[in-house]
């Protein structure tokens, strides 16, 4: 049952927070549903949940259809730029911001509604090539140009850690994430500070949020596996 997974693990969400002596509130849970029904998104949202992580916009688009602005939606796959239009309308927050042209295209998509549009750049930390983002090291150029789009409102990075079959491999990958977050910060090279870290699914959340996630994107132990 979708709404136990969800109630499962919230709980584990706050007593990890609870052992690394964190506010559970200063984590949020993307259920990830894009291998999910409508049905299924539904009884989440039902159940507490209250952003969805889609990532692509073609589905996110059809669930949107039903559901509408009864659900807080997230991109959390990659976006070409001939679809910055669409997900400017639905997103309220893109994970996955990764070249100044994508960027640009969303800025005017945005500039077009009125709308001021939070991202995150997604940073491939572990440099895998199947993956998509900018290096750290690109990371830092990346986010001053950012500066130039008015529409666009950075709030943070996000990454993907390899598949492994033991999440502590992974944790000096979202440690780094953490580290350049706030690096960035120290160095000022964003307009406003950063905050949010997206990292941590369903192998690895317990050591991201131990390592400082602000958001867990969670999909198969909320749906099942499909
Ligand atoms: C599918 C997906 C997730 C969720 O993965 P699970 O292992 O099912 O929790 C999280 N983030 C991204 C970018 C995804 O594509």
């Amino acid at each position: 049952m979708v709404s136990d997974n969800l109630k499962n693990v919230t709980q584990r969400i706050a007593r990890c927070c609870e052992k690394c002596g964190r506010h559970p509130g200063d984590v949020s849970l993307i259920c990830v549903t894009k291998e999910a029904s409508v049905e299924a998104s539904k009884e989440a949202l039902a159940g507490g949940a209250r952003f969805l992580g889609e990532n692509r916009v073609q589905s996110a688009i059809s669930k949107y259809r039903i559901i509408g602005d009864g659900a807080s939606w997230h991109l959390i796959g990659h976006l070409q730029t001939n679809k910055a239009k669409e997900a400017v309308r639905i997103f309220s927050l893109i994970h996955s911001v990764d070249s100044a042209h994508l960027a640009g295209a969303i800025n005017k998509e945005a500039v077009k509604i009125g709308k001021v549009q939070d991202v995150l750049v997604q940073v491939n930390v572990a440099g895998e090539e199947s993956k998509f983002g900018v290096s750290p090291e690109k990371a830092k150029d990346l986010i001053s140009e950012l500066a130039q789009f008015k529409n666009i409102r950075l709030q943070g990075l996000m990454t993907i850690a390899p598949l492994v079959d033991d999440p502590e491999r992974v944790r000096p990958y979202f440690r780094a994430l953490r580290e350049l977050r706030d690096h960035l910060n120290d160095k000022r090279y964003t307009i406003n500070d950063i905050r949010h870290l997206s990292m941590g699914m369903t192998d690895d959340f317990e050591v991201a949020i131990e390592e400082g996630s602000t958001m867990v994107r969670i999909g198969r132990a909320i749906f099942g596996n499909r």
